[in-house]
């Protein structure tokens, strides 16, 4: 047998690539995972926030350059499991509307080629295979589910519940975001999650968040039929004569060259890097790029428009896990605004020594170690529109190059004003009275940071799915409309992003696309049996 030949080769292991790997790997097909990265060494430094953080330990060193052509150090992270290792593991469904057109202030956010009932039997096997802990019905843009959560939702500690009830007093409907943390409250000595500070941006130490590599990964190579090889950076995908099959993928490994062949191609590398390989991969027959007749291969590149806000108050906020609270109230709008404005929720809880990386303006009488002690840390995401003008394209040495123009920003800006307002009516703190009711209200100071471009976790977009092969590079079960064995399985199919986090969505994704690469090769195999048996007879 030829070694180096596979029916299936997977490139890139994180939430696309490692699911499908998941998926694939009972049906005995010869499955080949290749990943740039290796392991995440399991070390004290995993839950240290100067190594995460500024020291910027596990990310990759890597330099891409933006439009003007200046360099730029993408936050992204190149390690079995993808980005997954780092993420907050908040794995939320987009909304049912988000499958639709949408109008937004700043324009019109494209319809999927698919509906959301068509993805969401796979919603509920992803919550269910990530062990999302949840609670349904709370969140009031929620889509509908076939299944409840099979894990209660994670608490919220004192200073968030007192938010919670606060924001429910003001007629909002607050709820707990869906996490993939293995946290058993009620069974705390057992439970595999310690509920620890340095959950989101960090890998889990004790391998108990839900990400691709501990759900997906390893147990996939438990089966006899599935490799993964570590450390192979795919350079360049090469067709045959018609260019209608990928027949030869190359790797750089150790500083040598490898080919391997795949009966069936899944390039899932993430956003830009799977872009980027299939422009790399450009042939005579595939001038613009591999599958890139339409030329919308690395265009409509989107991020969704983050911010990170502090609300800081003269009460201290000692909540140890903080990213458990959500709001949706003004996803599509509201009453004096009709267009969407996106979703609210925190990230992990930020420290002085995590601050100091940031940088953010210090507010006066404040210290950045005292600011991460009294602050509320939000996360607000709004919807970026696909524009083919931001996209990723390759310099003249083969580098990243990602041109962005930030759009849609009006939504954002009233999300953020809209938070204002509501920590500004919170109720009195019960602990320090009046006083600090005054010093809560007068003294409320909000840091705004918005994620600057090289912030690219949410990066999606770039080889987007659709019917019309003039407008997309893949059909709707996300194979390459001019390649037949050539499929994308990261967030690069998204044609419009919502403003929920992407994780989720992905997962879902590569499920679905697996039972459509299942039923390929069963009927290959089916065929193969057929003619060796009608051999056998001749
Ligand atoms: C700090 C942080 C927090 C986040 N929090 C959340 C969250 O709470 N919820 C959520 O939904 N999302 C979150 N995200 C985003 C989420 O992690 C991503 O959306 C998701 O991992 C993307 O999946 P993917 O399969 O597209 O790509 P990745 O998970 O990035 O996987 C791509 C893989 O391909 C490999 N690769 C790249 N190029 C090559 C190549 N040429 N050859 C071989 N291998 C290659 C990479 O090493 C990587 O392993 C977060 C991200 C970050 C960074
Ligand atoms: S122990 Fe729990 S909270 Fe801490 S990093 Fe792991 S999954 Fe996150």
């Amino acid at each position: 047998m030829d070694q180096s030949r596979y029916d299936v080769i997977i490139i890139g292991s994180g939430a696309g690539g490692g699911t499908l790997a998941h998926r694939l790997a009972p049906s005995g097909a010869r499955i080949l995972l290749l990943e740039r990265g290796e392991y995440v060494p399991r070390e004290k430094d995993n839950w240290s926030t100067r190594a995460v953080n500024v020291e910027g330990k596990y990310g990759t060193k890597e330099t891409w350059r933006d439009r003007a052509g200046k360099e730029l150090h993408p936050h992204t992270n190149y390690w079995v499991g993808g980005n997954t290792k780092f993420y907050g593991a908040a794995l939320f469904r987009l909304r049912r509307e988000d499958f639709g057109e949408l109008r937004h202030a700043g324009g019109i956010s494209p319809a999927w080629p698919i509906g959301y009932d068509e993805l969401e039997p796979y919603y509920t096997e992803a919550e269910h295979l990530y062990q999302v802990h949840g609670e349904r019905g709370a969140d009031p843009t929620e889509p509908p589910a076939s299944a409840p959560y099979r894990y209660p939702a994670v608490s919220h500690e004192p200073r968030i519940q007192q938010l919670s009830d606060d924001w429910a007093r003001l007629g909002c409907r607050p709820f707990h975001v869906p996490l993939g943390v293995m946290l058993d409250e009620r069974n705390p000595l057992q439970s595999r999650c310690i509920r620890c500070d340095t959950c989101d941006g960090h890998p889990c130490l004790v391998s108990a968040k839900s990400d691709a590599q501990v759900i997906c990964v390893d147990p996939a190579l438990q089966y006899p039929n599935v490799t993964l090889v570590t450390g192979a950076y795919v350079s360049r995908l090469d067709t045959d004569a018609s260019g209608r099959e990928v027949t030869t993928v190359h790797v750089t490994r150790d500083g040598a060259e490898e080919v391997y062949r795949g009966d069936i191609v899944v390039v899932s590398c993430g956003a830009i890097n799977s872009a980027a390989l299939l422009l790399r991969s450009a042939s005579e027959r595939h001038p613009s790029g591999l599958a890139n007749g339409s030329d919308v291969v690395g265009r409509h590149y989107m991020g969704h428009i983050n911010s990170v806000l502090m609300a800081l108050s003269k009460c201290s906020n000692p909540t140890v896990f903080q990213k458990t609270l959500a709001l949706n109230d003004f996803y599509f709008g509201s009453e004096e605004w009709q267009h969407p404005m996106g979703h609210i929720s925190f990230v992990g809880k930020l420290d002085g020594v995590t601050l100091s990386a940031g940088a953010p303006a210090i507010a006066p009488g404040w210290t950045l170690e005292l600011m991460g002690r009294h602050s509320l840390d939000f996360w607000l995401t709004s919807e970026d529109l696909p524009d083919p003008e931001n996209r990723v394209t390759l310099d003249r040495d083969g580098r990243i190059v990602l041109s962005y123009r930030l759009n849609n920003e009006e939504g954002h800006r009233r999300l953020i004003a809209k938070l204002e307002s509501l920590m500004q009516r919170q109720r009195a703190c019960a602990v320090h009275g009046h006083e600090c009711h005054q010093g809560l209200f007068s003294r409320n100071l909000f840091v705004g940071q918005r994620i600057p471009l090289a912030g690219v976790a949410h990066q999606n977009g770039t080889i987007r799915f659709g019917r019309d092969p003039r407008s997309s590079a893949l059909n709707p079960n996300c194979r390459a409309h001019e390649v037949d064995n050539l499929y994308v399985v990261d967030s690069s199919f998204f044609p419009s992003s919502g403003a929920v986090n992407p994780a989720l969505t992905i997962m879902a994704n590569a499920l679905r696309v697996g039972d459509h690469i299942l039923g390929r090769l069963g009927t290959r195999r089916s065929d193969a049996v057929a003619t060796a048996a009608l051999g056998a007879a001749v």
